[in-house]
């Protein structure tokens, strides 16, 4: 089973995704990666999800990627008394404070100390998903004395976004720790944290997950932007959470700044997510609007490793059409004449390494000979990603040892894994090579591939082969 495209897909978990069943048939539709959000999931119910899951692979014979992602901090106003909100008037002024008596149209509870702390004068909170917005003008360890300047309800225990302040605190909580020890133990795949602020965030992850999962950094926070760099370089892979983003910035700044994440991630050689409302008008629709198209064609042009899907996968009415719709979209947009100049233009300079240097020169060798395929030997992915940061016209068939780094690679951009054991010599490794080339579709008798692999097998970072085989009898026979 191989799919027609080179950018995978993300589709969230929940009460519309839930079943075996349906699963199949969003696997079937196109889906690479299942997402489970941990905001909405009981971390004890993660071993049967992933056994489900994992059920998937015996099913369809290929690996199936899980990404669990953390919660984060959700920053949220007190309660208020009588009938539980307050209307804010523009220019009016408005205290938050540490107070827990309960709130009133001049005040309310801010039961974070550390933002309090944080808060400086001209720093802009938002406060229910951007419908109400407040400037701070004096600030004091127990209260911030803010000034209106958007009006709306404020009602009990909304949250609060701060798109100027650093909180002086680690991006996880509590329940994020508890929950990604869970979701480590349980055996996913990948592990993103949320409100991302600094490179330290993502060694905190990394100490609670030691290796068993990768981790992903999600992008929704303006202070993440200003270390970018440091925090693609601490982080396995990078989400463009344009969600919470485009409520942290003004939404006209959101697509330049997917690009820029995007753009940047690929020269770093880092699998990139673009996420949030891709399709959202099929969360009750069975078509997307014409815009949502060129939403998903933007990150296909782009040269993004996944799109992602969220209510429309888990809560939507039309979760299997949703799936087809980005597949069919990504399908297209990867034919389009213009697309490889578009990726091309975006193409990344090797790196003065063995590994960057065998994969250009894969890449430029198959161009040549216009090759359908480059077999990788890989035993951590390191070299299938390296060839991925190519975004070579050949797919890169990653043949491992490592169930669990075939599934990793289930996110990354035009590879296509397949377990087997390591190869024992040079000519086994291009024989197998060939043999499974053929056997899961990309090569025909006659055609030739190019084998790249480190020598001796299975020492990691040791890329140092690239060798141009031909598909003979032999290998058609054994496929
Ligand atoms: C987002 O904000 O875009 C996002 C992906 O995060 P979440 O769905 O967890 O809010």
């Amino acid at each position: 089973m191989k799919r027609e495209r080179r950018i995978k897909i993300i589709a969230t978990m929940g009460p519309a995704s839930a079943s075996e069943e349906m699963c199949a048939k969003l696997f079937e539709a196109g889906v690479d990666v299942f997402r489970i959000n941990m905001s909405h999931t009981q971390r004890e119910t993660l071993p049967a999800r992933i056994a489900m899951l994992r059920s998937l692979e015996k099913r369809f014979g290929r690996p199936v990627g899980i990404l669990a992602d953390l919660q984060g901090p959700k920053l949220r106003v007190g309660a208020f008394g009588g009938d539980g909100g307050a209307m804010l008037e523009t220019g009016a002024r408005f205290v938050l404070d540490s107070s827990a008596e309960p709130g009133t149209a001049r005040r309310v509870n801010l039961p974070h100390p550390e933002i309090l702390s944080a808060l400086e004068p001209g720093h802009t909170l938002i406060l229910d998903d951007g419908k109400i917005r407040l400037v701070v003008e004096k600030a004091s360890r127990t209260q911030a004395v803010t000034r209106v300047t958007v009006a709306g309800r404020l009602t009990s225990r909304k949250g609060v976004s701060l798109p100027d302040t650093t909180i002086a605190v680690s991006a996880m909580t509590e329940k994020d720790r508890s929950d990604a020890e869970a979701a480590a133990e349980a055996g996913v795949d990948w592990i993103a944290l949320s409100f991302v602020q600094r490179p330290e965030d993502m060694a905190d992850l990394r100490k609670i997950v030691r290796g068993r999962a990768l981790a992903m950094a999600k992008i929704e926070k303006p202070q993440a932007l200003t270390r970018l760099e440091e925090i693609i370089e601490a982080s396995d892979s990078i989400m463009v959470a344009r969600g919470d983003l485009g409520v942290e910035m003004p939404l006209q700044k959101v697509p330049g700044t997917q690009k820029r994440i995007t753009r940047m991630a690929r020269r770093m050689g880092k699998p990139v997510v673009v996420a949030t409302q891709m399709l959202e008008s099929m969360i009750t629709a069975p078509v997307p609007t014409r815009a949502e198209v060129s939403d998903v064609a933007t990150a296909v042009f782009e040269g993004a490793d996944a799109v992602m899907l969220s209510a429309e996968s888990a809560a939507g009415q039309y979760p299997v059409e949703a799936v087809a719709m980005m597949n069919s979209i990504a399908e297209e947009v990867e034919r389009e004449t213009v697309y490889r100049s578009i990726l091309e233009a975006q193409r990344a300079e090797p790196e003065a390494t063995g590994a960057d240097a065998i994969a250009k020169a894969a890449h430029e060798i198959a161009d040549t000979l216009n090759l359908k395929a480059i077999a990788a030997w890989t035993s951590s992915g390191s070299t299938a990603l390296r060839l991925a940061r190519e975004r070579p016209n050949s797919t890169v068939i990653a043949l491992t040892p490592n169930r669990a780094t075939a599934r990793r690679l289930t996110l990354v951009w035009g590879v296509h894994s397949v377990v087997t054991k390591d190869a024992s010599d040079a000519d086994d490794m291009a024989a197998r090579a060939c043999k499974f080339a053929v056997r899961e579709g990309f090569a025909k008798l006659g055609d030739r591939i190019i084998v790249v692999a480190g020598v001796p097998f299975g020492t990691p970072g040791a890329t140092n082969m690239v060798r141009i085989a031909f598909i003979a009898k032999e290998h058609v026979d054994q496929a």
